[in-house]
């Protein structure tokens, strides 16, 4: 038998729990004499405020089916569980590797983990090889000439839909490694004790490629149409899988390249890798504003209000049917994330990192870099070039995206019978309409929390007050 490079490598899965078109595992296969494909069940991050249930049970799930993936070529998945990265450095000793391979993660908190591992491997003689896998073109590859990291999207994506994409490739048809190692098995979420009330999808990598295939055959070619509709199943729920890796973004781009629908599905890849590049070309996102001076603005909505918007109790309907859909689904339409982020800091006043970490907690697509994206956006401190005044209004934004009431239907009976007229503002039926439909304003559904008139005034003055004094600050 001839040789390879290494005698024995380890990849180290992460976000990236499958074996097709894999680039840390493809390479070890193709340069190793034994792979052996490992996976930290890190306690630091299953015990993070920020980590949600349902994006434990849908990884032990996928951890499972890549599991089976590689037994089917000769292979499993060895997992331990401890804190990364000293768990993996332990059995890199272990098995006594002499290279290690795996595709880069970009939070600031995988960065620091990732920066220490290499460390202590070349300290020991061993080769570490990262690739980047998560996104369809890295963060640092996405350049302007002029100044460096982009901080606008539109001139971003002129430049990302310029670059070439490789084709994706094939999953290795045997992997070779040692049969003699110990592992434990992979626990469901039974096993840990963990169960949710809210239903979603689970299944790895063979069930993102099928959900894929179906909304290429079903959905693409109605995407730039149906995309902003949620009462209509017009995306591609891609996002946990996208998440977690169980596909990859080169297999979502190749197979939707040049078919109908395709550029306005490809923007919104295009908006995923904008936001890796944001967090990880300025951090202090992470824990602030993206524009520093709005982080004076003094938030003044109270818990209630909070706990309302949490429920889906503040009286306006397209807001509590969403609100309702994430707690009960762990998934939120894209649309309707902008409207309650809106609402959250513009109408309630509340400060957008609590609505950030609300989100992370429920959401199964839940991702540092999308969700503080689309947050920051939402409340105006982010990169958009577009100002904070940007205020959506509840009521209209009901009425133009979900007109015959469908969506909110959906999740609030208490509006079933309420005319299409007034189903996004049904505190205007009069008392004996509203006992006539069974929508009893203040008994069955809640009256407003808030007037989004005077609210919108409120949020003005307290974005230009924090504006006004960072500009006093700095003269
Ligand atoms: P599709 O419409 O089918 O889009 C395809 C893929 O493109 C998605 O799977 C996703 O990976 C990516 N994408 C789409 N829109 C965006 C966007 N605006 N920003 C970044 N990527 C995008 N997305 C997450 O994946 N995780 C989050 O935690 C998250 N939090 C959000 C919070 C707020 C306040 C907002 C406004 C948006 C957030 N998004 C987040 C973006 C978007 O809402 C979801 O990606 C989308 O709804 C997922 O559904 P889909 O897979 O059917 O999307």
């Amino acid at each position: 038998m001839q040789h390879r490079k290494y005698k024995r490598a380890v990849v180290w899965f992460r976000t990236d729990l499958r074996i097709a078109d894999n680039s840390a595992l493809a390479a070890a296969v193709e340069t190793a004499d034994e792979v052996i494909p490992l996976f930290v069940l890190d306690r630091s991050i299953l015990d993070r405020a920020d980590t949600g249930l349902a994006r434990v049970i849908f990884m032990l799930d996928a951890l499972k089916h890549l599991d089976a993936n590689l037994r089917s070529r000769g292979s499993r998945l060895f997992l331990r569980q401890g804190v990364a990265p000293d768990e993996a450095i332990r059995a890199v000793r272990e098995l006594e590797a002499d290279a290690v391979f795996f595709n880069r993660d970009y939070e600031a908190y995988a960065r620091t983990r990732d920066d220490s591992f290499t460390r202590e491997m070349k300290n020991h003689g061993v080769t570490v090889t990262a690739f980047d896998d998560y996104v369809l073109h890295d963060p640092g590859e996405v350049l302007t000439q002029a100044v460096g990291f982009y901080t606008v999207f539109t001139p971003y994506k002129r430049s990302w839909f310029e670059r070439p994409v490789s084709q994706p490739v094939s999953a290795p048809t045997r992997i070779h490694s040692p049969n003699d190692i110990l592992s434990a098995d992979i626990p469901t979420a039974k096993d840990m004790g963990l169960s949710t009330l809210q239903h979603f999808e689970c299944g790895g990598e063979n069930a993102a490629s099928a959900l894929l295939s179906q909304f290429v055959a079903q959905s693409l070619q109605d995407y730039p149409e149906q995309r902003d509709v949620p009462g209509v199943a017009g995306t591609s729920h891609l996002s946990k899988h996208l998440h977690f890796g169980t596909i990859s973004p080169r297999t979502i781009f190749s197979a939707v390249n040049g078919k109908s629908g395709s550029d306005v599905f490809l923007n919104e890849i295009a908006w995923r890798d904008f936001y890796v590049q944001v967090m990880y070309n300025f951090p202090h996102v992470e824990v602030g504003s993206f524009k520093r001076d709005l982080n004076n603005i003094e938030w003044t909505g109270g818990d209630s209000w909070f706990d309302a918007w949490v429920a889906g109790q503040t009286g306006y309907p397209i807001v509590d049917a969403a609100m309702r859909q994430l707690r009960d689904e762990a998934w939120m339409h894209n649309r309707c994330r902008m409207i309650v982020a809106s609402f959250l800091t513009k109408d309630l006043l509340i400060d957008w990192r609590r609505g950030e970490l609300y989100f992370m907690q429920m959401l199964v697509d839940g991702d540092k870099a999308a969700n503080n994206g689309g947050w920051q956006w939402s409340a105006g401190t982010g990169t958009d070039a577009q100002p904070y005044f940007r205020i959506f209004n509840p009521v209209s934004q009901g009425e133009k995206f979900d007109p015959r009431g469908e969506y909110v239907r959906k999740y609030i009976p208490e509006l079933a019978k309420v005319p299409d007229k007034y189903v996004h503002k049904p505190w205007l039926l009069s008392p004996t309409e509203q006992a006539y439909v069974g929508c009893r304003i203040g008994i069955d559904y809640p009256a407003p929390i808030v007037d989004h008139a005077v609210q919108r005034t409120a949020a003005l003055a307290l974005y230009k007050r924090a504006a006004s004094i960072s500009h006093q600050n700095t003269v």
